[in-house]
């Protein structure tokens, strides 16, 4: 399968990144190599891992940097501080740390009692492997520990990405999840319409398919109703399957005073400050 070469670059990187308790010293280590799997084009969950560890893991090195950069005799409030930051990632949930990547900030965060509720998982286990372990690695549940040996757990943690993914295309057509994405877009993290005319748009983001595998994500700009692939390279290999053909759509049916309203510009073309005639087709 596809996924397998992914699954186990993915694996050494995220292992790397959320156990690591250095992850500045980590890093160079062990992203030289996994890349290449990614230039199968096998998935996209290698590609984007890469350079999540620098964002993911930017809260915790800046508190491991407090504590060695700062001075014994006054530490007291920023070892605190360090104690804080580094508990706090060790505390954050699977979601929060994968949302958090660098190239996934297309994505919400899924509410967990929405995904702890099967009614809403209905026909994923048939497109998902190791579907029960996934689901575990999603919502923090270490039943997999001891059981699994490394290369499963690289392919566990492919598995669970695509898992979130395809709930997540769920959740943004339901209504707390159409929130989540409101209050996204209004911090314009989809990001603008490249378009000149139409003067920084914010965007929504889409798939040109519901089905995993078969495109990546673009941006939707409501006013000239065009897709765009996303400026940054790491959202441009995340599964255009993970938000769906329908969200933007549906958002802006259900928040239609975020649908603009003006009307399209058009650029005309000139040369000398005339227009060209039509014959020029
Ligand atoms: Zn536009």
């Amino acid at each position: 399968m596809l996924k397998n070469g992914g699954g186990r670059a993915s694996h050494r990187l995220i292992i790397s990144t959320r156990s690591n308790p250095n992850p500045t010293t980590s890093a160079v280590v062990d992203f030289s190599k996994p890349l290449k799997t990614l230039a199968d084009g096998s998935s996209s969950v290698a590609s984007k891992k890469r350079p999540d560890t620098g964002s993911t893991s930017a809260p915790r090195s800046k508190g491991t940097k407090l504590s060695v950069q700062s001075p014994p005799e006054i530490s007291d409030s920023e070892s605190e501080e360090t104690d804080l930051s580094s508990s706090e990632g060790d505390d954050s949930s699977w979601i929060s740390w994968f949302c958090g990547l660098r190239g996934n900030e297309l994505l919400c965060e899924v509410d967990e009692d929405y995904i702890q509720d099967d009614f809403n998982l209905c026909g994923l286990q048939g497109q998902v492997p190791y579907y029960d372990y996934a689901l575990d690695m999603i919502l923090d549940n270490d039943s997999m520990s001891g059981e699994v040996d490394g290369e499963e757990h690289g392919e566990i943690e492919s598995a669970a990405e695509l898992l979130y993914g395809l709930i997540h295309a769920r959740y943004i057509l339901s209504s707390k999840g159409l929130n989540s994405m409101l209050e996204k877009y209004k911090r314009v993290d989809f990001g603008r319409c490249p378009r000149v005319l139409c003067g920084g748009q914010p965007c929504l983001p889409v798939g040109t398919s519901d089905i995993p595998h078969i495109c990546s994500v673009k941006i939707y700009c409501p006013k000239c109703e065009d897709l765009y692939f996303p400026r940054c390279k790491y959202q441009s290999n995340m599964d255009g399957a993970y938000v769906g053909t329908t969200f933007p759509h549906l958002y802006l049916m259900t928040y239609p005073s975020t649908n603009p309203t003006k009307p399209v510009q058009s650029y005309v073309p000139r040369v000398f400050g005339f227009k060209i005639h039509a014959s020029f087709g």
